[in-house]
């Protein structure tokens, strides 16, 4: 199998081919900041985070394969602070108080807020009115913190192979929805599964709260994308 050749921010870097630029820079120790995109889960470039640029085109890493002599430019200012935009938006877009949130330490959002240093977002907050769903025996699902990253959708399937989450509407207007019958027979561990792959608070487990104490929490004490750098060196 022929290797593939390519630079991230003039880093010389190798690829197997079909990799995706996410993929490939991972493999050579480079984090590509990352919110949609779930290991293990076709990936769908929905939320933008990934944005990289090559040739002077703008692209979602995620989905992009990695091409012989690629350029691509990752961690330069003005893509940093696309980034940053995107992830302004989300917070005011939806209903997000992280000190009160139950994920709050394991959430991907507020680590990227973190990485990206947002301090007051450029936009107004739209203060959205969102309803929740607490019918389902295991879990509830809280449309507030929803980033419509569809994880839920791509990734929690019954012991069938049925979807339990669907997307509804579209744009800003766009809803997750659970099946309430699929989701009152989930399992625990489909439903411990659906609660942590989502990025951020949407879903969480019913009858737990705090169990993880504040500070020994995923991003408490390694920022989010520390770890590629250590799995490309082993
Ligand atoms: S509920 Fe969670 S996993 Fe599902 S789309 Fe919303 S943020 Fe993503």
């Amino acid at each position: 199998m022929n290797e593939i050749t390519f630079s991230i921010d003039g880093k010389a870097c190798k690829a197997r081919p079909g990799q995706t630029i996410v993929e490939a820079a991972k493999s050579n120790g480079v984090y590509i900041p990352t919110l949609c995109h779930f290991e293990g889960l076709r990936p769908v470039g929905s939320c933008r985070i990934c944005t990289v640029r090559s040739g002077g085109r703008y692209m979602a890493a995620c989905t992009q394969v990695i091409l012989e002599g690629m350029a691509i430019e990752n961690a330069v200012p003005d893509l940093e602070d696309l980034r940053r935009a995107i992830i302004e938006m989300l917070f005011v877009s939806g209903n997000h108080f992280c000190p009160a949130c139950e994920k709050s330490g394991n959430c991907e959002l507020q680590a990227l807020a973190y990485r990206c240093q947002m301090l007051a977002p450029r936009f107004p907050y739209l203060w959205p009115v969102r309803t929740i769903d607490a019918q389902a025996p295991r879990l509830m699902l809280d449309r507030n913190r929803c980033v419509r990253c569809l994880r839920c959708v791509r990734g929690i399937l019954n012991k069938d192979g049925k979807k339990v989450f669907a997307a509804g509407l579209r744009s800003y207007e766009a809803t997750i929805e659970v099946d309430r019958t699929l989701a009152a027979d989930l399992a625990e561990e489909d439903a411990r599964r659906a609660a942590d792959n989502c990025p951020v608070g949407a879903i969480l487990l019913k009858g737990k709260g705090f169990a993880q104490p504040i500070g020994t929490r995923r991003f408490d004490h390694a920022p989010i994308g520390s770890d590629v750098k250590k799995e490309a060196g082993r």
